[in-house]
């Protein structure tokens, strides 16, 4: 089995009932198979990044366990998008949700299809305040308690 690893998920909506999109995610990924959530970021709303004329982003950050792969990781995630009414348009494009791998314990990953950590993220404030912030509310696991 794969050791037990913290990820930090970054959620985004800048489509629809934004509120309720993020609580609905919340809730999903809650449900995913062999994951827990440890801890839940206040919500943060930015400027969009990318092309003009979208709306603002939602944005919150889950600290969540698993022992899943990040590739199952990953696919999880992209199904929790579909089902929540996301359709793969532009890169950055608006989007009723974006749910990014942030951080996957301390692995390191540079596929097409998964890169971690998320290379934007020390581009981004808001996540760094989340990521700060969820620390605070579940200190780092002792190694020794995995
Ligand atoms: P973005 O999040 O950059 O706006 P998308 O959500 O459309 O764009 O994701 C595009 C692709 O990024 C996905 O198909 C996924 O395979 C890939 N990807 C690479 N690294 C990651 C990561 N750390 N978290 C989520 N998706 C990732
Ligand atoms: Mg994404």
């Amino acid at each position: 089995m794969n050791p037990r690893e913290r990820v930090y998920v970054a959620i985004g909506s800048n489509l629809g009932d934004r509120e309720a999109m993020l609580a609905r995610a919340r809730e999903g990924l809650g449900r995913i198979p062999l994951t827990r959530i440890l801890a839940v970021s206040s919500i943060e709303e930015t400027e969009p990044v990318g092309p003009e004329g979208q709306g603002r982003y939602l944005n919150q950050m889950v600290l969540l366990d698993t022992t899943l792969d990040p590739g199952r990781f990953l696919k999880a995630l992209q199904k929790l998008e579909d089902e929540n009414g996301r359709t793969r348009g532009e890169r950055w494009g608006p989007r009723t949700l974006d749910l990014d791998i942030v951080r996957y314990g301390t692995r390191r990953l540079r596929d097409p299809d998964l890169k971690l950590p998320h290379p934007e993220m020390l581009n981004r404030d808001w996540w760094q305040r989340e990521m700060d912030e969820l620390d605070r509310l579940a200190p780092p696991a002792d190694p020794d308690d995995a």
